[in-house]
C-alpha cells in the first residue's frame, strides 16, 4: 500500500461523460440555464419517486435547503439539536436567529438521545432538529411523540441518508421536513445541491419564493428570500448520477461486508455503520476506537494509516457545542454532553466508495489489526 496510490476517504460518483454531453446539448439548445428549467423539473420528479415522497424541493446545496426550510416553518426561540454533527446543521439555526439547545447523544446510534430531550424543553422551544448520523436513523417514533406532546416541529438533517428506510418507511417521510445534501462527497451528487422533503404540500410555494428572492411575479416581491436555486447544469449531472446510485450501493455493500468481516474480532474496534439494521445508507463506513481495549487511540490510528497513504477522517470533529460563539450556552457545557464528548474522540470514517478495491480494504484492515 505504501508504494501504491494514496487511498482517500471518498471519491465522487461520476456520471458517464457522453451521456452528460447529450443532455447538455438539450440545455444548450434551449438556452435555459437556471430558474425552474426542464432539467430541474425532471430531476425533481425522479427524486420524488426514488425517495418515495410526495413533496420535494431542490436547492443549490443542503445547507441553504435547511436554512430556508427552518425559515419556512417560521420557527422562533430555541431548537433542540445534537452537538455531534457537521457545522451546517447548527449554522442553519444561527442564520435564522434560532438558539441551539444541545442535547446529548445515544452511545449506540450517536443520534439525539430521545430520553434526554424533554428536560431541555422550555416555553421558548419551537422545534427538534435531529441528524441521522452516518445513516443511523434517529429514534423517529419517540421524537415524534415528544413533539406531539409539546406541539413542536420536527426537522431532520438527512444528509447521510439518501434512499434509506426506517421500518420500510422512506426516511424522508418522518417529521415535518428532511434535508438531503447532494454535495460531491455524498452518495448521490449534483456537484453541489440539496433538497427538502416535507409533509405539508402548501410549503412548496413558500420554498419556491424563499429560494428565488421572494419574487412572486414580475410585479411583486412578497418576502425576503435568498438565491438558492439548483441550476440546469447541476440538474443534468444529477439525472445522470441517479442512474448509477443502485450499482454504487451494491459495490459499497461488498466493501462494507469486507470491512465488517475483517474487523469483527479486533478488540476495541466497533463498527458504527453496520449492514444490518433499518437504514444502511452506504454513505460512510465509520468505526469507533475504544483506546483501552484497542491499545491505541483514534488519533494514533488516524496518523498510523497515513503512513500507509490511507486517509481517514475524524468525522465529526470538532464538536459543534465547542464552537467559540456558543461559549455562553449552558447546554453547550461539557458536563451536559458526556456521550458526545466521548464519541468525538473515538470515531473514524474509513475510505468508502464503489471503486475502492476489495484488496485495499483487506490491507487497511490488516494495518488496523497488526500495527496496534
Ligand atoms: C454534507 C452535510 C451537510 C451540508 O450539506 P451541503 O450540501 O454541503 O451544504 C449538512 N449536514 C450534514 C450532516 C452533512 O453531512
Amino acid at each position: 500500500m505504501i508504494k501504491g496510490d494514496p487511498i482517500y476517504i471518498t471519491r465522487p460518483l461520476l456520471p458517464d461523460l457522453q451521456s452528460v454531453n447529450k443532455r447538455l446539448n438539450e440545455v444548450w439548445e434551449s438556452k435555459w440555464l437556471t430558474n425552474n428549467g426542464p432539467q430541474q423539473s425532471k430531476l425533481e420528479e425522479e427524486l420524488k419517486q426514488y425517495l418515495n415522497v410526495e413533496n420535494l424541493s431542490l436547492f443549490n446545496n443542503g445547507t441553504l435547503a435547511l436554512l430556508l426550510g427552518l425559515r419556512a416553518l417560521k420557527l422562533t426561540g430555541e431548537v433542540i439539536t445534537t452537538p455531534f454533527t457537521f457545522p451546517a446543521t447548527v449554522q442553519a439555526l444561527d442564520w435564522n436567529n434560532l438558539t441551539p439547545v444541545f442535547c446529548d447523544i445515544d452511545p449506540n446510534t450517536l443520534t439525539l438521545d430521545a430520553a434526554k430531550i424533554e428536560p431541555l424543553i422550555t416555553e421558548k422551544t419551537t422545534a427538534i432538529l435531529g441528524v441521522h448520523t452516518f445513516g443511523n436513523a434517529c429514534d423517529v417514533e419517540q421524537i415524534q411523540e415528544i413533539a406531539n406532546k409539546y406541539k413542536l416541529k420536527v426537522i431532520y438533517d438527512g444528509a447521510h441518508t439518501f434512499g434509506t428506510k426506517v421500518d420500510s418507511q422512506p426516511i424522508g417521510n418522518f417529521g415535518d421536513m428532511t434535508m438531503f445534501s447532494f454535495h460531491a462527497t455524498k452518495l448521490f451528487n449534483t456537484v453541489e445541491g440539496g433538497a427538502l422533503t416535507f409533509k405539508e404540500g402548501a410549503l412548496s410555494e413558500k420554498l419556491n419564493l424563499l429560494k428565488n428572492f421572494g419574487i412572486a411575479n414580475p410585479d411583486e416581491v412578497v418576502l425576503s428570500g435568498l438565491n438558492a436555486k439548483l441550476n440546469e447544469i447541476q440538474s443534468v449531472i444529477g439525472l445522470e448520477v441517479l442512474k448509477l446510485v443502485e450499482s454504487e450501493r451494491q459495490k459499497r455493500h461488498e466493501i462494507k461486508r469486507t470491512y465488517e468481516q475483517n474487523l469483527k474480532d479486533i478488540p476495541g474496534i466497533n463498527v458504527l455503520t453496520k449492514l444490518e439494521g433499518n437504514s444502511s445508507s452506504y454513505q460512510y463506513f465509520v468505526i469507533q476506537i475504544d483506546e483501552e481495549k484497542y491499545g491505541n487511540s483514534r488519533d494514533w490510528l488516524h496518523e498510523k494509516l497515513k503512513e500507509y497513504k490511507v486517509f481517514t477522517r475524524k468525522y465529526f470533529y470538532p464538536l459543534c457545542s465547542d464552537f467559540q460563539w456558543y461559549d455562553h450556552l449552558e447546554s453547550a457545557r461539557k458536563e451536559n454532553l458526556t456521550q458526545a464528548h466521548k464519541a468525538v474522540t473515538q470515531v473514524l470514517a474509513m475510505p468508502y466508495y464503489g471503486e475502492l478495491q476489495i484488496e485495499s480494504v483487506e490491507k487497511i484492515c490488516k494495518v488496523i489489526r497488526e500495527s496496534r
